[in-house]
């Protein structure tokens, strides 16, 4: 050995829920750990009006993570009368990277779908009025995001967003790239069912690709069963630049410059 200091690689974990309970005990070591692997940044993504909350409150604490807020469509309909209010009485911090999650949702029926359409919409015409990007969940809801996605995008014009835990198909992935969006790949990516998905995945320009842990949930293969965190991102991206057959040093660099192209930093 040279004893030469090996630098890990740079990161930056573009979609975790570090505000889910499964943290609450040990946050400060989950983010040393991400740390030690590399990540400069992790979003952290609200899902309600009290996490965007929790979100804001969580990143004055920790420098690393930059939250997002907004309601995810299946928790709209439990939402308060307040909840949007809420949401954008906080849309004027600067450390508000995003708006989101937000998005369309046919897989759990906890929310009717004109509901979700009405809370994507006010998602995507803040984010234009605030000028921040729109992480968009979807689910079994492919054509749906692409038709409201492609009206907005008619009317206004390109938008900075991500279609997060991609997991639709190449044509689906292929519309969103024509509207400017970004694609991002989480865990499942990893998974030995998941062939067609890596399928696509190779064929999403390296100027669009972006990788997230979506944690707590899906951690990737070796860790698959365990509580996911930011720092197994890495091993998301290995599973990509295997499938591209390209070091994983280019997945770093392309990731992350997109990322903070995405999230205007
Ligand atoms: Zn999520």
């Amino acid at each position: 050995m040279s004893g030469d200091i090996i630098r890990p690689l740079d990161w930056i974990d573009t979609h975790a829920h570090v505000n889910d309970e499964r943290f609450q005990g040990d946050l400060p070591a989950v983010l040393e750990r991400a740390k030690q692997a590399g990540l400069k940044r992790i979003v952290a993504i609200a899902t309600t009006a009290p996490s965007s909350f929790t979100c804001v409150q969580l990143a004055a604490q920790h420098a690393i993570l930059w939250p997002t807020i907004g309601i995810q469509p299946n928790h709209v309909a439990e939402a308060k009368q307040t909840a949007w209010d809420e949401v954008l009485s906080l849309a004027d911090r600067p450390e508000v990277v995003a708006l989101g999650e937000t998005g369309l949702d046919r897989y759990w029926d906890y929310t009717p779908l004109a509901q979700q359409e009405d809370y994507f919409a006010r998602h995507l015409e803040l984010a234009r009025k605030i000028d921040r990007a729109v992480v968009i969940h979807c689910r079994q809801a492919e054509a749906d995001v692409v038709r409201m996605l492609r009206q907005d995008y008619d009317k206004h014009g390109p938008i900075r967003a991500v279609m997060h835990s991609f997991t639709g198909d190449l044509a689906t992935a292929q519309a969103c790239l024509e509207m400017g969006l970004f694609i991002s790949f989480a865990g499942m990516l990893t998974y030995k069912n998941a062939q067609a998905l890596r399928d696509v995945a190779v064929r999403i320009p390296l100027e669009r690709v972006l990788v997230e842990t979506d944690s707590p949930y899906l951690a990737p293969i070796p860790h698959r069963g365990q509580r996911n965190e930011p720092a197994y991102v890495v091993d998301t991206a290995a599973t990509l630049a295997r499938a591209l057959d390209v070091p994983i040093g280019v997945i770093a660099e392309h990731t992350t410059h997109n990322a903070l192209a995405l999230f205007g930093r």
